[in-house]
């Protein structure tokens, strides 16, 4: 008889492991699925394109329900977990659902903090963590007028720009005198200001709340030098709890998360736990990079192959509000031990700074062109000597011995655990794997079969370059004796060659020269044609 594996939490780390353990030991348990949320599992990061209403909750989901039906897997959707019964090895739900155990993931994720302050829990009063505050906001966005966020952070920013995109008046408090100062130093984080006050945000800060005030619902946010602001909605962005009471009650050890090894397993050997309901050697997270390395090495040890370990996760930081780029990993304030190299381009918002130390990089922070983000922080995670290319360093990876095909290189440069998609945590490898094992040729192909560039978007150049990178680059494993597709009996590598050697410079002009049979082609030929055209 199979054993039985019980995951309390259906959000993003706990079934990002039930998807590495169905990779590497699909018959190795019989999975039973609690989650308080009434849906399957959806990736909670895309909730601020949700609300910005640049996506629709469908388009977040991540695993539908006929997922855990194809999977053999049983979910409890809607049903709060009260009680872990550690001896007789069973959960019960508040509803009376009970299932048995031989294996425990508990994987609950964070709460929301909500500032003890008088008219906390008016209505009207939001935090910003689930489908449901969505709902919320974005029904108060319908009938108000005034939006206050407290908190400046990442979330707080995400949630603003949402309700601005609703149509929302917007004023951001926070209660230090830089946003984002966990991640963003001084001219970085100025010129996130600047930059989200020309499109309408007001800010308040530094600003302390004392009250939130109405009768049955808010009315005014209040702050402690007396200043009121009227509010509609407020919005409680000001941070994050590991939700460890239903463990901590079941006398899991518990800190200010639930403690676990390398291996992810609790002090109770029956029990594993994942995300950020965790505390790993001392650290809890509150970001996606870590969650799916844990859920990998966990993954292996449910399995039972006893390999892997779980070492911490460097993190970096994005904003996911459109057009504006910013990037931070490490330690980008610095101290005396480091120094700093600076490259500012204030007409065009471009920021760059680089913390150094023994020509190591130890921290990063970008603002306007990121997009050597994921170098520097592979440098940075790699420990690399950067004293050769120090003199060009600012100016990112195409400037060093590259003419032309500069975000090719940078790929090709990249090893493959470097990630390139981080709302859904896939690697160069994995990406480029999939791309030569499966005859991947579209964004769209690549897409559909790793996830990659499929939620926020902003790695699809990268993902592109890699495509064009390895499609373009080894024929050995792309199917090079195949016509392009259907439009023309030319193979990739005649119509890279007739591009090149007819100097071809546009798809009509192709389409034309090399007497395609359709007059505009087909989604898979165009969009080979637009990288070939690019990079040829
Ligand atoms: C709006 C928003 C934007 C974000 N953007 C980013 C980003 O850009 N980059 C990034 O890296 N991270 C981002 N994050 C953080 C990221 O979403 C989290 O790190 C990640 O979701 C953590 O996964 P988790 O599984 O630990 O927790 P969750 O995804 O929260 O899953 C926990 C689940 O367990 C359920 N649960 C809890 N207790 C019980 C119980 N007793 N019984 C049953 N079910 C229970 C919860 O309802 C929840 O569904 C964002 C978060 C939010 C809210």
């Amino acid at each position: 008889m199979k054993e039985k594996l019980v995951v309390i939490g259906n959000g993003m780390a706990g079934i990002r492991t039930v998807e590495e353990l169905l990779k590497v030991a699909p018959e190795a348990y019989d999975i039973t699925v609690f989650g308080d949320e009434p849906y399957g599992n959806y990736n909670r990061i895309m909730l601020s394109p949700v609300l910005a209403g640049e996506k629709r909750i469908n388009e977040i989901m991540l695993n539908d329900e006929q997922w855990y039906a194809d999977n053999g897997i049983t979910l409890h959707k809607g049903r709060k977990v009260v009680k872990i019964d550690r001896v007789k090895r069973k959960v019960a739900a508040e509803d009376g659902t009970a299932a048995d155990y031989d294996r425990l993931l508990i994987a609950t994720g964070s709460r929301p903090f909500i500032l003890p302050v008088p008219g906390n829990d008016l209505d009207g009063v939001v935090t910003f963590r689930d489908i449901q505050d969505v709902d919320r906001m974005l029904e108060a966005a319908q009938n108000g007028k005034h939006a206050v966020v407290i908190g400046g952070g990442l979330l707080g920013l995400e949630a603003a720009n949402g309700l601005m995109q609703q149509g929302m008046s917007v004023t951001v408090v926070h209660i230090m005198d830089t946003l984002m100062e966990r991640q963003l130093d001084r001219p970085a984080a100025e010129m996130l200001r600047k930059n989200l006050e020309e499109r309408g945000m007001n800010f308040l800060m530094p600003a302390e709340t004392e009250a939130v005030v109405g009768k049955d619902r808010v009315e005014k946010v209040r702050f402690k030098d007396g200043t009121e602001l009227y509010a509609d909605l407020v919005v409680m962005a000001v941070g994050i709890r590991p939700n460890i009471d239903l463990a901590r009650e079941a006398g899991i050890h518990c800190e200010r998360g639930i403690v676990v090894n390398d291996t992810l397993q609790t002090f109770d050997p029956r029990i594993y736990a994942v995300g950020e309901c965790v505390q790993h050697r001392g650290i809890t997270y509150g970001l996606v990079a870590p969650l799916f390395e844990m859920a990998k090495v966990c993954a292996n040890h449910l399995a039972q192959y006893g390999i892997g370990r779980y070492g911490g996760t460097v993190t970096s930081t994005k904003l996911k509000v459109t057009g504006i780029d910013l990037f931070s990993a490490g330690n980008f304030l610095g101290d005396d031990k480091t120094e700093e190299l600076v490259f500012q381009d204030a007409s065009r918002g471009v920021y760059r700074k680089l913390v150094v130390q023994d020509n190591r990089i130890e921290g990063a922070v970008m603002y306007g062109d990121t997009i050597d983000g994921a170098w520097y922080f592979d440098l940075m995670r790699d420990g690399t000597d950067i004293s050769e290319m120090r003199e060009h360093i600012l100016f990112g990876q195409a400037h060093l011995g590259d003419s032309g095909h500069g975000e090719q290189n940078r790929v090709a440069a990249m090893s493959d655990d470097t990630e390139i998609c981080g709302c859904n945590g896939v690697c160069k490898g994995d990406i480029v794997k999939a791309i030569t094992e499966k005859k991947l040729f579209t964004l769209e192909d690549v897409r559909a079969h790793t996830k990659a560039s499929s939620s926020c978007g902003s790695c699809t150049s990268l993902v592109e370059a890699l495509l064009a990178h390895v499609v373009g680059g080894d024929y050995s494993t792309a199917p090079h004796l195949k016509p392009l597709c259907g439009c023309t009996d030319k193979t990739h590598d005649e119509v890279r060659e007739q591009i090149r050697r007819q100097e071809l410079k546009n798809i009509p002009a192709v389409m034309q020269a090399l007497e395609w049979k359709t007059p505009d082609g087909c989604p898979k030929c165009r969009t080979a044609l637009n990288y070939y055209l690019l990079y040829e």
